[in-house]
């Protein structure tokens, strides 16, 4: 029925008024005030689901990934995780309020369109596969000179990747020195050793190990900081629901994952 009801109205609406529309509509059926989007302002008494729900997620207990009844902002559709490094780049760095020049890797949209439009900020999109970014690019091998960025945000990109240490290693190196990397990934506090077997391919097999069709690992905590050392980094781990009312605490105003610890890797 909302169905129909939606597609009457995208009918009868001019294309470029649909959207305000709709946001509009939306705003009015989420009104309220028990979460607040700090990207787009909104006020909401609800966010809506999103996410997969593998039995291997549950096994794993994965944190950052799998179904979440309260997860995106009906306005804007950011997610918690892009609400998370949002308020870090806001309330822990100066990135939006001083000239820098920026990676953003797997960009997020809601993301992006801050970082793109912060006229300071010298910003470069990049994937391996997504068509609207600005550079195609393998982080495995990037064709950027050592020391090129001051930030690099490049969430939920390394579980997808087989050779992520050497994915880590570049990361580091076009890192500039006082420069940190943004990167989140799904992981576990279950397991002391991340889970993988490059043997397994198929999206099938994937979505079975790894909870999603293109994953080719699940990450132990623990391993997935001592990878990131490794590659040179210190790895600070923040864990939102400790740093107070800049996070949105107490009563996760933000909307924020129970338990998702945000990973900064600093080059010193
Ligand atoms: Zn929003």
């Amino acid at each position: 029925m909302r169905h129909r009801l939606k597609s009457t109205l995208n009918h009868i609406l001019p294309s470029s008024t649909q959207e305000t529309f709709w946001r509009a509509y939306r705003r009015w059926r989420t009104r309220g005030d028990r979460y607040e989007c700090p990207l787009c302002g909104a006020r909401v008494r609800t966010l809506w689901p999103r996410g997969l729900n593998h039995p291997v997620l549950q096994t794993y207990d994965i944190i950052g990934g799998g179904y979440r009844e309260q997860a995106s902002c009906p306005i804007c559709g950011s997610t918690e995780r892009e609400r998370l490094v949002y308020l870090y780049l806001t309330r822990r760095t100066d990135l939006l309020t001083r000239p820098a020049r920026v990676l953003h890797v797997a960009p997020e949209p809601q993301l992006a369109r801050v970082l793109q439009t912060a006229p300071q900020l010298d910003y470069l999109s990049a994937d391996l596969y997504q068509p609207d970014v600005m550079e195609r690019m393998d982080i495995t091998d990037i064709h950027h000179p050592d020391a090129s960025f001051d930030a690099i945000i490049c969430n939920h990109v390394l579980e997808h990747v087989l050779a992520d240490r050497q994915a880590m290693r570049e990361l580091f190196r076009v890192l500039k020195p006082g420069g940190w990397a943004a990167l989140q990934v799904p992981f576990s506090e279950r397991i002391t050793q991340s889970v993988e077997d490059p043997t397994i391919t198929s999206p099938q097999a994937r979505a079975q190990a790894f909870g999603q069709e293109d994953h080719v690992r699940i990450y132990a905590r623990a391993d997935y900081v001592a990878r990131l050392q490794e590659a040179g980094f210190r790895v600070e781990q923040v864990r939102w629901w400790e740093e107070g009312a800049d996070f949105g605490q107490p009563g996760n105003r933000y909307g924020l994952m129970p338990r998702e610890v945000l990973f900064i890797g600093h080059r010193d």
